[in-house]
């Protein structure tokens, strides 16, 4: 089980989240047997997607974030509900590629600059709202702080972690976002940048022991941080099998009889590879419904 922490100063200038999504990624690697590049690619985009569905103040809203740069490992892709619960993947799950020179996995080569990260936030009212940037660095972290610069006008920091140890399991992982709030004046622009400066990695602070809630009390220790609340995340698909012959109906009477001359059509769900297997009794009636 993942921790994420809400936290307000108490000046009501700044707002900041923090999560160990350790549990998350070590999830999502299994399940998609990641090498570590893009376990680090998929586990950041998870942890940031989190934030930003958490974000989401209705209940049946989601926040699904699309990032391809057009390097090796293609899009990456999650989806998060309004409590922060996440599933995600990525197209190439398998590419490897050198540590850079500072000896930290080479998320943005993976990922590439060359595209969008793409938003997309469903209320659940069937009135989407999407957004796009260009991809900052591909690092995900500076590219999420690019779309709430850009798209939503609000100053925000974001700093995403992945730590893989050697046989590809997943050390930590988190992460933790600051945004100003509209009362913040440039006295506590200055504030965040003090602390923010020599600020170790957050999978280092993950690493030594400490919770969200002391990230949050420790990074920002210019504010007299409030802890708001606190939720249990995980990586959660909500595909099943009712959801799968919906996708087979859309996909069109032609394509169904194609399947009907399979004995079993399998699908699996990208998210957590969940497989469907359909018998050609099962196609035959799926095709009386799409026929309808
Ligand atoms: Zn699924």
């Amino acid at each position: 089980m993942g921790k994420l922490v809400r936290s307000i100063s108490a000046d009501g200038t700044v707002i900041m989240m923090a999560s160990d999504t350790t549990d998350i990624v070590a999830t999502a690697a299994r399940i998609h047997g990641t090498s570590k590049v893009c376990s680090a690619a998929l586990g950041r985009l998870l942890t940031g997607c989190s934030f930003m569905g958490q974000m989401m103040k209705e209940e049946k809203g989601t926040v699904t974030l699309r990032i391809n740069g057009g390097g090796p490992c293609g899009s990456v892709i999650c989806v998060s509900d309004y409590l922060g619960n996440v599933k995600g993947y990525v197209m190439n799950p398998d590419v490897d590629l050198p540590l850079k020179e500072n000896g930290k996995l080479d998320v943005g080569t993976a990922v590439g600059t060359d595209g969008y990260l793409s938003v997309m936030k469903d209320f659940g009212t069937g009135d989407p709202y999407t957004g796009q940037i260009p991809i900052a660095t591909g690092e995900i972290a500076e590219d999420i702080t690019s779309y709430y610069a850009i798209s939503e006008q609000i100053p925000t920091v974001c700093a995403l972690g992945v730590l893989v140890n050697p046989d590809n399991s997943i050390a930590v992982a988190g992460g933790f976002i600051i945004q100003l709030l509209p009362a913040a004046g440039d006295d506590t622009i200055e504030a965040v940048e003090r602390c923010l400066n020599g600020l170790k990695p957050v999978t280092t602070m993950l690493a030594s022991g400490m919770q969200p809630e002391d990230i949050c009390v420790n990074v920002l220790n210019e504010f007299q941080m409030e802890i708001l609340d606190e939720f249990d995340i995980s990586f959660k698909c909500d595909c099943s099998r009712s959801k799968v012959e919906k996708a087979l109906i859309s996909a069109g009477v032609k394509e169904l009889e194609d399947m009907a001359k399979d004995d079993v059509t399998s699908v699996s769900c990208q998210f957590c590879r969940e497989k469907y297997d359909f018998t050609s009794a099962d196609i035959s009636r799926i095709l009386i419904k799409a026929s309808k």
